[in-house]
């Protein structure tokens, strides 16, 4: 059985929607566990990020993994606050942001949101060794003899960075927030995603709404498919779900982008993709 595994701890795009319209693909803000062999990556910091930390907790043994940041919009980060293992001293962890450089840092952007008057802790209280790095999306952040995690700069305000993880020959393409429908960044976008197995994708608008949200940093299913079909994906994956789609409203957009392609899934909270 594949060793390479994503696991779906938050789905949800901007802001967290718990309750019984959303109970089936989720209200938690984006945070995906992605398992190679032994090793662990976080994609995102969003409200999932909570009931990840608990379940690592749980399993018990030290944890030495890697949190991958998009960017530090509140729906990607505001989970951090809130992962119990950062309040343990045996673990260790790199936190990773490809977006801030020059004008900002991801260390004084996480001291800047725990702070007062916004939150009552500082990051002094994290226990956890945690090793701040910035460096500029493009950048391969990770390589070693089976798993290599390569960037792209995504079309989003203030910037936003897209992952690609391969490892012993599968990969994911982990792409939110993204507005694109720019010529030369989309076919960077395909070039970047060229032969992925899975395409994780923000799909956070439908073609009616997204003409009212130019500039807000997001995209459709349709954008999302047209690259994953140039890229020759095999698999797409709707994802950054929008907290005004409920269970019935996300049941019709993936049946709409089913229909376009077979076999593209929705993200839904607690699911599991081999790879
Ligand atoms: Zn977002
Ligand atoms: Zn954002």
């Amino acid at each position: 059985m594949s060793d390479f595994t994503i696991r779906f701890w938050g789905v949800r795009g901007s802001l967290p929607c718990p309750g019984p319209a959303t109970k089936r693909y989720g209200g938690n803000t984006p945070c995906v566990e992605v398992r190679c062999g032994g090793r662990l990556l976080i994609l995102d910091g969003g409200t999932g990020l909570r009931e990840l930390g608990d379940a690592l907790v749980q399993d018990g043994g030290i944890i030495d993994a890697d949190l991958l940041l998009t960017h530090c919009h509140y729906d990607h980060v505001i989970g951090i606050p809130f992962f119990a293992p950062f309040f343990l001293p045996q673990h260790r962890f790199r936190m990773w942001a490809g977006n801030l450089l020059p004008d900002f840092q991801l260390k004084p952007v996480m001291q800047a949101m725990m702070s007062e008057p916004l939150f009552p802790i500082g990051i002094d209280s994290f226990k956890a060794h945690i090793d701040y790095r910035d460096f500029r999306a493009g950048e391969t952040v990770i390589q070693d003899s089976d798993l290599t995690v390569r960037t792209i700069m995504l079309d989003h305000p203030g910037g936003a960075t897209g992952y690609r993880i391969d490892y012993r020959g599968r990969s994911v393409a982990y792409l939110t927030d993204n507005e694109g429908r720019r010529e030369d960044h989309d076919k960077a976008l395909v070039a970047f995603s060229k032969g992925a197995d899975l395409v994780i994708y923000d799909t956070t608008y439908t073609e009616a709404e997204i003409d009212e949200k130019k500039g807000w940093g997001h995209s459709t299913w349709q954008d999302g498919m047209r690259l994953a079909v140039a890229a020759g994906a095999k698999t797409f994956c709707l994802f950054h779900h929008a907290p005004e789609h409920d269970d019935a409203a996300m049941d019709a957009l993936l049946a709409e982008a089913r229909s376009a392609r077979p076999g593209t899934i929705a993200a839904i909270e607690g699911e599991i993709i081999r790879l």
